[in-house]
């Protein structure tokens, strides 16, 4: 399986990233081959209401934006081709990438692989996934309609998944374990202004209660050191994210947090390697941000594969 043909340019991962650097290829005559795991989108496909994308006045959901993506890309030419990317050998000439359906090479490779959900790294919390621990609002929300579930976490994310929530559960209740939300303003009000949602600050979670399912958390006051227990239903685990960089480790350099180190250029170490979206380095993660690094990746690599650095 695979093929020997060389493609101008791999590009791993069909998220908003991933899929804008496929179009921008594409559309320069570049020969381009998304490789995407099971469906377009990444990470945005799972989010219900995107509204701070230019151009889409009353919002859209991820999964039919990550479509267009994906459409638009293949109108001009570029191919998505689904497997999972078992091993990438990045200094080889030309670079190889062995999947489950084969090895593909090509002369540049695009890393837009993401970051996935961050887990507590509590007893049973994996085997609860499903049973009352969820790590996806916008997935899962509904069904704790009527019911009462806990958010961790102060972030954007964190606060996103509060209000989203207190739209279907009767009780929401935000644990952060500082005294304050670090999430942008434009959260706090509707979420202090929303009647069922509660806030729990200065406290983490230490244990979740459960039988077949989840049935509460305890929780710890980190000043205090005081513990309480919370009864709910649900327990959304919105801590952050952990950048998918298993496949580059030793071959790419990677920042203190896991992810990929490249600037603006999304130049990594490898000549012929670029890092787009969620997966580098950067101060804001976005889907604006990260098709802005697809078309600049392209450009690098129009550069590079012209001669160029
Ligand atoms: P984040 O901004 O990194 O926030 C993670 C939150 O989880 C922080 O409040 C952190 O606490 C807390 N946390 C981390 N580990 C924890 C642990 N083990 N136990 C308890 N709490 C823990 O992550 P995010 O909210 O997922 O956002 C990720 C990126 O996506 C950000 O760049 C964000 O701006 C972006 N995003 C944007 C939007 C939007 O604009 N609509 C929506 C979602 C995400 P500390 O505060 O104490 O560190």
């Amino acid at each position: 399986m695979g093929e020997t043909r060389v493609y101008d340019m791999i590009v791993v991962g069909g998220g908003p990233g991933g899929y804008t650097a496929a179009l921008y290829a594409a559309r320069a005559g570049l020969d381009t081959l998304v490789r995407e795991k099971l469906s377009a989108g990444g990470q945005m496909a799972l989010t219900e209401e995107i509204d701070n994308y230019p151009g889409y006045e009353d919002g859209s959901d991820g999964f039919t934006l990550a479509e267009k993506m994906q459409r638009q890309a293949e109108r001009f030419g570029a191919q998505t081709a689904y497997a999972q990317v078992e091993r990438m050998e990045l200094t080889a000439a030309p670079k190889a990438l062995k999947t489950s359906e084969g090895t593909f090479y090509a002369r540049t490779v695009i890393l837009a692989t993401g970051a996935n959900p961050r887990e507590l790294g509590l007893a049973g919390e994996e085997a609860l996934v499903g049973r009352g621990v969820a790590y996806c609002a916008a997935c899962d929300g509904m069904r704790y309609k009527g019911k009462t579930v806990a958010v961790v976490g102060g972030g954007n994310s964190a606060a996103g998944d509060a209000l989203l929530l207190s739209r279907i559960a009767e009780r929401v209740v935000l644990v952060h374990r500082r005294d304050q939300l670090r999430a942008t303003k434009i959260y706090h009000e509707p979420l202090i202004q929303a009647e069922n949602v509660e806030f729990r600050w200065n406290s983490t979670v230490t244990e979740l209660l459960h039988e077949e399912k989840l049935t509460g958390i305890r929780l710890r006051d980190v000043q205090t050191g005081a513990e309480s227990v919370l009864p709910c239903d649900g327990l959304f685990i919105s801590v952050g994210r952990k950048p998918a960089t298993e496949l580059v480790k030793g071959q790419l350099e990677l920042d203190a947090g896991g992810y990929v180190t490249a600037d603006e250029t999304t130049r990594t170490n490898l000549p012929g390697v670029y890092a787009v979206g969620d997966v580098r380095t950067k101060p804001l993660r976005q889907v604006v941000t990260a098709v802005a690094d697809g078309a600049m990746a392209v450009h690098m690599a129009e550069e590079y594969l012209a001669g160029g650095a």
